[in-house]
């Protein structure tokens, strides 16, 4: 039986199991536990072209017009068109979404949603779904893939070989390696840098998106749900002005609350005219409560966080990457869906239809690895992963520069940390030099307009080319 081993127990890691163990594959999921996630993060939703009075056409004019029109058509076609499958594969394993809502840059309101606790929930079926489906779950962190000249054989758990015929990354994206984010703090990338090292490129490093309203607490960093805005919540300075259109996307909503923050002001969410927000967002109300800040009677200071990466190893339609037998998933994949910015909540849909697309590839393909050369295993320890962060944070933020992105170059160079991750690392800022425009996520105040020029997704293997 073909064995089929994913990192990663998030929502496309999960899919991808269920997808494969019910085609009678081998499926073991390694990772930290699904509660641990971020897809058991995600609050607000999947966005689903699929109502009455929508259409793939307009999700597609929102998705290419939020990814600042560097989005790969074909791959944006090709997730919107399978969005009423993810939906009856959800709602086919138990999943019952209560309605559906709009988010900032959607034209209809066609997020689906569960009381703003959708990735709980469903990670949740997901999880007893794969269960149910015969799959194998181990706990624990891969430190490396099992590749030998651009096969891969395994990964290394532990420093224990692990064998697979097939592996699939869907390890998430890579927000963790700045120094504030709302998510898991274990979605760093280390399996991108990995993927890197042993000769499968990475795609668009440069575009990160920020979360315009993290609530940086007491009790750690948590997010203050877009859908909080699309309930009407405004965001003011401390003088109590507005200075942006709450629904504007979330780089535009990013960069104009760094501006007034940059100008020495606090900027607040005002939500105290927003119905019912103890049941409408339960668990933001719960967070912020349990941290002193009451939402129906206080403003909420808020900043932007790092939130989302669009990068990611480089996969073609089908979930494939440059290394045999080696697939890539989910946030941890890209192949120009979202272009250079994410529109929100097509994560979800993205991580549903990888995860059931990579199943369908792994059973035309069916790998089968035969005897195991000698592989490289080099790990010892990640680090000061921290350093990273303050260095990414600092010189490859919301605004970059030349001079700030060359500073972080040099700074990198100090640090003491798994060279997997300083690779990525590196990554993002040379791509992010050798984009001399400002699209999407990535903005430079030295070319702070999108120049035609550019319209090219980079690709990094070392060095970063457009
Ligand atoms: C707070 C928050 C709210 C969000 N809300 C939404 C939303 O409403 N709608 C939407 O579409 N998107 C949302 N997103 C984004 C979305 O949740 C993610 O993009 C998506 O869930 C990623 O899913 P994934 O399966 O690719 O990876 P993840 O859910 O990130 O899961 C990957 C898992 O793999 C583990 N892992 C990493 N490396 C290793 C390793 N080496 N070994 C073993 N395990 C490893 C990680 O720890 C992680 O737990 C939100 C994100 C956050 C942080």
């Amino acid at each position: 039986m073909t064995s089929v081993g994913i990192i990663g127990d998030g929502v496309a890691g999960l899919t991808a199991a269920v997808a494969l163990a019910r085609r009678g594959f081998d499926v073991t999921v390694i990772g930290r536990g699904f509660r641990n996630t971020n897809s058991y993060l995600a609050q607000a939703g999947i966005a689903l072209p699929i109502l009455d009075g929508d259409s793939l056409r307009a999700h597609f004019i929102d998705t290419v017009r939020a990814g600042g029109y560097l989005n790969d058509e074909e791959a944006v076609w090709n997730v919107l068109s399978r969005a009423s499958e993810a939906h009856d594969f959800l709602t086919s394993i138990g999943l019952e979404f209560e309605t559906s809502e709009t988010e900032g840059g959607h034209s209809f309101h066609r997020v689906f949603t569960i009381r703003n606790e959708t990735g709980k929930h469903m990670t949740n079926v997901l999880h007893m779904a794969a269960r149910e489906a015969g799959v194998n779950f181990l706990e624990g962190f891969v430190e490396e893939l099992g590749v030998g000249d651009r096969r891969a054989y395994g990964v290394f758990l532990n420093g224990e070989f692990l064998k697979f015929d097939a592996t699939v990354v869907a390890s998430g994206g890579f927000a963790g390696l700045y120094r504030y984010t709302a998510g898991s703090p274990l979605t760093i990338g280390l399996l991108i840098g990995d993927a890197v090292v042993k000769g499968s490129p990475a795609r668009d490093l440069e575009f990160v998106q920020f979360h315009p309203t993290g609530y940086i607490g007491e009790n750690g960093v948590f997010l203050i749900s877009e859908a909080v805005r699309g309930a009407g919540a405004k965001l003011v300075t401390e003088d109590g002005e507005r200075f942006v259109n709450e629904l504007s996307t979330r780089d535009i909503v990013a960069r104009a609350i760094y501006r007034q923050m940059q100008d020495g002001k606090r900027v607040y969410l005002d939500a105290t005219g927003v119905e019912d927000f103890k049941g409408r967002f339960p668990q933001i109300y719960a967070f912020l409560v349990n941290d002193g800040t009451d939402p129906s009677k206080d403003i909420i200071p808020v900043s932007p966080i790092a939130h989302y990466t669009m990068g990611g190893i480089a996969v073609d339609l089908w979930y494939r990457t440059a290394i045999r037998n080696l697939y890539a998933v989910g946030e941890a994949a890209s192949n120009g869906f979202h272009g250079a910015n994410r529109l929100a909540s097509n994560s979800l849909l993205e991580c549903v239809v990888s995860g059931l697309e990579v199943a369908r590839t792994v059973a035309r393909e069916r790998p089968k690895v035969g005897e195991v050369p000698e592989l490289p295993y080099a790990f010892d320890s990640l680090g000061d992963v921290d350093s990273i962060r303050e260095v990414l944070w600092e010189h490859a933020g919301i605004v970059r520069t030349e001079e700030g992105l060359r500073e972080g170059l040099r700074e990198l160079g100090e640090t003491d940390v798994d060279p997997r991750l300083k690779l990525l690392a590196e990554g993002v800022i040379s791509c992010a030099l050798v984009r001399e425009e400002s699209r999407g996520a990535h903005y430079r105040e030295d070319f702070p307009v999108m120049r035609k020029v550019f319209e090219r997704p980079s690709f990094f293997e070392g060095d970063c080319h457009l």
